[in-house]
């Protein structure tokens, strides 16, 4: 319940009131931003830029000023590489946007009619270089995007977007890329989905926008991963594409051909945040009024299940036990593992819960008192 009607109620809300005019498009079709990881030469970005145009895609992006991990490799061309875009919005007609990290960059950036300019992940996460980057934008008319931060900081990632609204921009996208992990993982940037989620529901105006390149890493997941976000009902997707990826100088192994992009964009499924047939609002509203029961009911159980908690605890107390008992934790996690499995429940999900309970439950013991 508490998921399914603030998202829906959500989306409506922001398509109704979002400012950001270029980053909406109509009839329900996603924001296309595609283009190469890094621009290297004129050729290979103007071949791409003609390879994207059949896709129809909105915005056209590459990096000129890279930040790497280590020094010693590519970096990006630099300024040279900013008429190339302007020779792309001449013969293609598409807008184009590029990563500026500060106020050198910007002055350039605009000083070739480069469209509209993004916040990469490394600079998000420095509040010094988001705040340089907005005062050189003091005055200017032009769309600004912001990744989020290499950290699942989601304070920083509004702190950054706050910035760049308080010095006068209007039109404000985020890009969800994913974010640093020391663990393994299948993805190159886990996403944490509920990051970006939690974002739109504190930001209902900003369009969001997943970069689904940066968050795979590999070109197998990128199709999966971006019908994911159009699920979520992300407003785009910021794709990396290049006319011969194994070769690309950054980011070889997840960038596409355009003509691949083309057939990656053509096989998602759109789906609408609403229709208008009657049956299946019923069907919906039927199907959410049990969630909400059930939402009720657990709360309930969880209310009644504190209540014991404290008795325990209480319990404990008078009998001088400590209130933690590594044992039975490992019990109570591993029985719910069990039963979790039976019902079709992830065990990454019964882990969450119980932590989450058995956390609550450590407080609500240790705080008992005497007199409950
Ligand atoms: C990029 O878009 O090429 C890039 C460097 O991305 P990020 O800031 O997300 O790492
Ligand atoms: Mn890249």
């Amino acid at each position: 319940m508490l998921f399914e009607s603030y998202y829906s109620g959500m989306i409506l809300n922001q398509i109704e009131a979002s400012p950001a005019t270029l980053f909406l498009k109509k009839d329900n079709k996603p924001f296309l931003i595609a283009g190469p990881c890094s621009a290297e030469t004129e050729e290979q970005v103007m071949t791409i830029a003609h390879g994207l145009v059949d896709a129809d895609v909105d915005l056209f992006r590459a990096g000129i000023w890279k930040p790497r991990t280590r020094p010693g490799v590519f970096e990006g061309r630099g300024s040279v590489a900013l008429p190339w875009l302007k020779r792309v919005k001449e013969e293609t007609g598409m807008r184009t946007t590029v990563e500026v990290a500060n106020a050198k960059q910007v002055d350039k950036a605009l000083t070739y009619g480069i469209d509209v300019l993004w916040i990469g992940a490394r600079s998000t996460a420095n509040p010094f270089s988001v705040q340089e980057i907005a005062d050189a934008l003091k005055g200017v008319d032009i769309p600004v995007m912001v990744k989020n931060p290499t950290n699942p900081d989601l304070e920083l990632w509004i702190g950054a977007l706050e910035r760049v609204q308080a010095i006068g921009i209007k039109q404000i996208a985020a890009i969800h890329r994913g974010f640093s992990t020391y663990a393994k993982s299948m993805f190159r940037n886990e996403p944490y989905w509920e990051i970006p989620i939690e974002l739109r529901r504190r930001m209902p105006d900003i369009p969001l926008f997943c970069d689904n390149s940066h968050i795979c890493g590999n070109r197998v997941d990128l199709q999966s991963v971006a019908q994911y976000a159009l699920d979520l009902n992300y407003d785009g997707l910021m794709t990396e594409t290049h006319c011969d990826p194994d070769h690309a100088l950054s980011d070889a192994q997840q960038q596409i051909t355009p003509q691949a992009y083309g057939r990656l964009i053509q096989s998602l499924v759109l789906k609408k945040e609403t229709t208008d047939d009657l049956e299946f609002l019923q069907h919906l509203d039927a199907i959410r009024h049990q969630i909400d029961d059930l939402d009720f009911e657990v709360l309930n159980l969880l209310a009644k299940r504190m209540k014991l908690s404290e008795e325990i605890g209480l319990h404990k107390k008078q009998s001088k036990v400590s209130v933690f008992q590594v044992a039975r934790w490992n019990e109570i996690l591993e029985k719910a593992k069990v039963m979790g499995r039976e019902r079709g429940l992830s065990e990454g999900f019964i882990s969450n819960y119980l932590s989450a309970v058995h956390q609550e439950s450590i407080a609500v013991q240790a705080k008992a008192k005497d007199e409950v």
